[in-house]
């Protein structure tokens, strides 16, 4: 990206909050958004690198070089290399920069090369994760006070910076970052300078990801109960009476869909909107692509089909793929929805009239059934003799519409506007998801989508992986390829929508 005032380079040392990718701030995507190198930790959650430009380089910064010291030097070098390129740096960091993320010793060494930035906070784990864990960090009738502290360094060395008598007595709250292996020795300390051992505690774990786990106990308790559990990092301790509220506001880990693994298998440019209605009950969403829409091999069609576009009456657009395919070929023409001049359009259902719609074209027929029959019988009511009509379409697409439209007496030129493909395979991490148990509910909202993913793993396989997981399926049609498989259909919502899916899967778990 080429910023006039911005030929030097610049670095944004982004927070990217605890985790759940909804708490980066405003500046934080703002900065993201325009950046050309993004440099993430591990900490700082992948799907944000969907807001960077697809010219960005993603360089995972957990990869750079060895050792730990050595490491931070090399991530000081490539951010000051990349800048000095005249690039727009993002550094994203897990949580707030400069809680305990070294932000600061960053900062330094852009400073001594010269190189302006700009700091932009996050949402710290300490005050995600314990949100997130339903404990409020202080409370009027409860404590006034909150500190953070590392619990990584050694709690026995005689150096100490941690003054344990003051922090064991000073501070209602106490929040230790990084403290998970030394919690018997942070424990011990505590009690030992005065702190009750009733006093409650909470281990909070991938706080704030639909993966978080919360163990509770008290500072005489919680490090064997850990141990038992073989609690592992990233987690946070909170220690104090307020963790006791937790009992009452608990609100993001007993969601129905909590802890549950649901395998999500649509194509992969419309799993979004599922996915989230599945993430807002809790669910640890699988995503699994089972097609791939691509381009189409040969453009010739499409290209014929813009050059003679004034001489058309109707667009039928029966997909939102075909609407974004169609203008991505209008635009590559130079060309935009003026294009399309006094040519009627129409359309088969509300998402696609709305992805028309953004190109700022009202659709001028939608039928109520959201089916090629729907649009059809519209145009049984017109007078089409002779008119052309403009369907671009899939590559293997219904033939429907243009048989049933040619029947009326209309000229029907039906290009291929994009492909459905099958992917490279299933990725690794679902494989091994599956085998691990870790995948609850397996979701099918379409025929393709199921026997695409039995075209994948090979059928007998995909019983095998699917041996134990609750099926569930949109439709009758989609049920029906489920069991010619040999699959058990267990769920079945009953209207044919996302919504009424995700309804079905929630109750048949609070049962
Ligand atoms: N700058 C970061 C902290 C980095 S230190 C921040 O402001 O949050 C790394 C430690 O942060 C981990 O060892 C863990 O204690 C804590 N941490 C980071 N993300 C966490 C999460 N999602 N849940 C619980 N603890 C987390």
């Amino acid at each position: 990206m080429t910023h006039g005032f911005m030929t030097h380079g610049f670095v944004y040392l982004i927070g990217a909050g605890p985790g759940d990718p909804g708490l980066i701030t405003v500046r934080g995507r703002e900065c993201l958004e325009r950046s050309d190198v993004v440099l993430y930790d591990y900490l700082a959650n992948q799907r944000l690198l969907a807001y960077a430009p697809p010219h960005a380089e993603l360089i995972y910064a957990g990869k750079v070089g060895g050792s730990h010291n050595r490491e931070q030097g090399q991530i000081n070098d490539l951010m000051v290399a990349k800048a000095r390129e005249g690039k727009v740096v993002a550094r994203l960091k897990g949580g707030d920069p400069f809680v305990f993320g070294r932000g600061g010793e960053e900062c330094e060494a852009l400073v001594a090369a010269g190189i302006p930035f700009e700091i932009v906070p996050g949402v710290t784990a300490g005050i995600g994760a314990a949100a997130y864990a339903g404990i409020p960090l202080t409370h009027r009738d409860v404590t006034t006070s909150v500190a953070f502290v590392t619990g990584h360094e050694h709690p026995d060395k005689a150096t100490s910076e941690i003054d344990w008598e003051r922090l064991s007595l000073g501070s209602g709250t106490v929040v230790f970052y990084m403290g998970v292996k030394n919690l018997p020795q942070i424990t011990a300390n505590l009690m030992r300078h005065g702190r009750d051992p009733q006093t409650p505690v909470a281990l909070v774990r991938w706080g704030t990801h639909p993966e978080q786990e919360v163990l509770t106990g008290t500072l005489a308790d919680i490090a064997g109960k850990a141990a038992k559990l073989s609690f592992k990092p990233p987690a946070i301790t909170i220690v104090g009476e307020v963790v006791r509220l937790r009992e009452t506001l608990r609100w993001f880990d007993n969601r129905p869909l909590s802890g549950k693994g649901i395998l999500v298998t649509r194509s992969s440019d419309q799993a979004g909107e599922f996915a989230s209605l599945l993430r807002e009950q809790g669910a640890i969403v699988h995503e699994c692509p089972t097609i791939s829409i691509l381009p189409p091999d040969d453009h010739a069609g499409m290209d014929a089909a813009i050059a003679a576009l004034s001489g058309f009456d109707w667009l039928i657009l029966t997909s939102v793929n075909a609407v974004g395919h169609f203008f991505r070929r209008l635009a590559a023409h130079g060309l935009d929805s003026r294009a399309i001049g006094r040519c009627r359009v129409a359309t088969v259902g509300p998402k696609t009239a709305a992805a028309i719609r953004a190109y700022g074209i009202i659709p001028d027929l939608v039928p109520a059934d959201y089916k090629a029959e729907g649009v059809i019988a519209l145009f049984r009511e017109q007078e089409m003799l002779g008119k052309k009509i403009l369907y671009p379409r899939a590559d293997r697409a219904r033939e429907t519409i243009p048989v049933e439209l040619t029947a009326l007496g209309a000229e029907v030129v039906a290009p291929v506007a994009y492909r459905n493909a099958l992917p490279d395979g299933i990725p690794t991490e679902i494989v091994a998801a599956l085998e691990a148990g870790r995948i609850h509910c397996a979701t099918f909202t379409a025929s393709s989508t199921v026997r695409n993913l039995a075209a994948l793993a090979g059928e007998n396989r995909l019983l095998r992986l699917l041996d134990g997981v609750v099926i569930a399926a949109i439709g009758p049609i989609t049920a029906a390829s489920c069991r010619e498989l040999g699959l058990e259909v267990h769920l079945e919502p009953e209207t044919y929508t996302l919504e009424a899916m995700v309804a079905a899967i929630s109750r048949h778990w609070r049962r």
